[in-house]
């Protein structure tokens, strides 16, 4: 069994990371910004003030796994209902359990996150930090989103990372930082062969001293 938490910021490449992780090692992958996302999303559609933590609590502890497929969950006005609706201890709360259950599956799982390292798996045998600069995660949300709204303004996607940013390092509920004993790796001028090759040698160091224990 082997647990690989990968955290970040928003853009920074990590679920592109971690999929492809999950692909090489035969594991299976949870991205837990989609399980924000989804609850997010319904509160917006129903109307549901994002503070109300009591109500929006509940929306996450009744998740339904189909809404995870749902394309709107990349919009960005998506991304900022999830940063809000991540801020309550309640929804937090209310989301962990199907994480940590997911992280215990076989042979093993690479789950990304904010709060992965720090909260989730604390005990997860490879930790990773991926982060980029602000411009070059914006520069490439931008290029994603730009495939389905030619409209897209670049200013517009980085003022809304930025407020994401803000707001996921700064509440009192699961902060985003880097755990002590993650491994830093800042893809502003790696590109995702060069970030891949690392992580698999970090990973497969993990294995190896499974092996030896
Ligand atoms: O990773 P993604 O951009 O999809 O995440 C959307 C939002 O969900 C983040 O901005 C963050 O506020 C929240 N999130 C979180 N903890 C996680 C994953 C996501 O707070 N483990």
């Amino acid at each position: 069994m082997i647990t690989i938490a990968v955290d970040g910021p928003a853009a920074s490449g990590k679920g592109t990371l971690s999929r492809q992780l999950a692909a090489h090692f035969g594991l299976h992958y949870l991205d837990t910004g989609s399980l924000y996302r989804a609850v997010g999303l319904k509160a917006l559609n129903e109307g549901i003030d994002l503070a109300e933590e009591n109500t929006v609590a509940r929306i996450a502890a009744e998740l339904d796994d189909d809404i995870l497929d749902d394309p709107r969950l990349r919009e960005p006005g998506v991304g900022e209902a999830a940063s809000k609706v991540a801020m309550l201890t309640g929804v937090r709360n209310a989301l962990l359990n199907y994480q940590r259950e997911f992280a215990q599956r076989h042979p093993g799982a690479v789950l990304d996150g904010r709060d992965i390292a720090t909260v989730v798996c604390p005990d997860a045998d490879v930790k990773l930090f991926v982060t980029a600069s602000v411009a070059e995660r914006a520069r490439r949300r931008y290029k994603e989103l730009l495939q389905t709204d030619p409209l897209v303004k670049l200013e517009d996607i980085q003022a809304e990372i930025e407020r994401r940013d803000a707001r996921d390092c700064s509440r009192s509920a699961a902060p985003l930082h880097q755990a002590e004993d993650a491994h830093l790796l800042d893809t502003t001028n790696l590109d995702i062969e060069t970030a891949m090759n690392a992580a698999v040698l970090l990973v497969k160091k993990a294995m190896a001293q499974q092996d030896l224990n």
